[in-house]
């Protein structure tokens, strides 16, 4: 019988320990970690290795047979935490004044240790749940998921068989606002659109004086990405989302909240609400961020051409063509031009729905 698993707590700060940053992942000594939790207990656990060799933890916990199996999942590995300052140190797993610091506390060793610790709890009580449940951990979300999710839907299609609900990362974390807790279920997800702006200019020596040029631009554009929202759109999701929590608020939170739904108020309901707004505005928008600038190589050469590489995400419902619009439309006025002069020569859509993604950045219609 294996020992006494941990807290949620302690599981979170012992998986904290191993540095799973993606990439390269790393991630086998962290999912080890959790499968010596299951060790001589009643479900089949399965180590799955993508052809790359990153594995991915699977395990099942047999249910009564009287609901569909329901899928747990989460990731282990982690973003980056280079040139960043941290206040505890990343890889410690800290408890500070009850609070765990570290990298992937929230995305999402936390969620991994918590439905690990649920099955743990299941499991220990000797109750069969009434369905199957099945719990991922994968490798490799944070740098698309080829060797985790996707390389266990395309090559292991079997574990989900039947499978009519799930938890992930989305969801269950529990939100407060106006003195109340709420607890939301995801039911959707955005997509991701990495687009890639290569803008061109006249380049030459840095001891002449140049106006206008490549990095001007550059810096226009970025500027424009920072000040202005992408435009409102109120999926039903989202409606049914602000009307839930709307409908147990008192006014005038309650008008507050239904004027996001107003698409004409949508972004001036937003700029009141402080720090609130967050969790709306990115429901309620397609988002862009710039992520990536590259231009120049020498000191002294004023570069013709700087890339930028935007983190786009859509909301449901949505394709590429409509988002590269938008994001369009927000650029600065000079920009358009630079697209018809064909200063900006490429723009590449990485969405894996986006008919042009097959194709040389060169001609993607994105
Ligand atoms: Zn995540």
């Amino acid at each position: 019988m294996a020992a006494p698993p941990p807290s949620p707590a302690e599981l979170l700060r012992q998986l904290i320990r191993f540095d799973t940053t993606n990439p390269p992942g790393d991630e086998g000594p962290c999912l080890a970690h959790l499968l010596g939790l299951f060790d001589g207990l009643d479900v089949h656990c399965r180590m799955l290795e993508s052809p790359a060799g990153r594995p991915n933890l699977v395990v099942r916990v047999p249910g009564r047979g009287e609901a569909p199996p329901m899928l747990m999942q989460g990731h282990v590995d982690v973003v980056t935490t280079a040139g960043q300052g941290w206040t505890h140190p990343p890889f410690g797993g800290d408890l500070v004044d009850g609070w765990v610091w570290g990298r992937g506390a929230l995305d999402m060793k936390g969620g991994v240790a918590t439905m690990t610790s649920a099955v743990l709890r299941c499991l220990d009580r000797g109750e069969p749940p009434a369905g199957d449940v099945v719990l991922c951990c994968l490798a490799d979300e944070e740098a698309g998921g080829v060797h985790g999710a996707q390389f266990l839907i395309e090559r292991h299609p079997e574990l989900f068989a039947g499978v009519t609900h799930g938890i992930g990362e989305g969801g269950a974390t529990t939100q407060h606002m106006n003195g109340r807790a709420f607890y939301p279920i995801m039911v959707a997800e955005k997509r991701a659109c990495r687009l890639r702006v290569t803008l061109r200019g006249p380049g030459g020596h840095a001891s002449r004086s140049q106006r206008g040029g490549t990095m001007a631009r550059l810096g226009e554009l970025l500027q424009a990405l920072d000040r202005r929202r992408l435009p409102v759109h109120v999926t039903p999701v989202a409606a049914a989302y602000v009307q839930g929590i709307a409908a147990v608020c008192g006014e005038p939170h309650r008008s507050r909240l239904l004027a996001l739904l107003d698409p004409r108020r949508t972004d001036a309901a937003l700029d009141r609400m402080g720090e609130d707004a967050s969790r709306f505005d990115s429901i309620l928008h397609h988002t862009v961020n710039a992520t990536i600038a590259r231009a120049g190589e020498k000191i002294n050469v004023i570069p013709s051409t700087a890339t930028v590489e935007l983190d786009g995400r859509m909301l449901p419902g949505f394709e590429p063509e409509d988002f590269v619009a938008e994001v369009r439309a927000i650029a600065p006025a000079r920009v358009p031009a630079w697209w018809r002069r064909g200063a900006v020569s490429s723009m590449s859509c990485s969405a894996r729905s986006c008919a042009s993604s097959s194709r040389p950045p060169s001609r993607c219609r994105c």
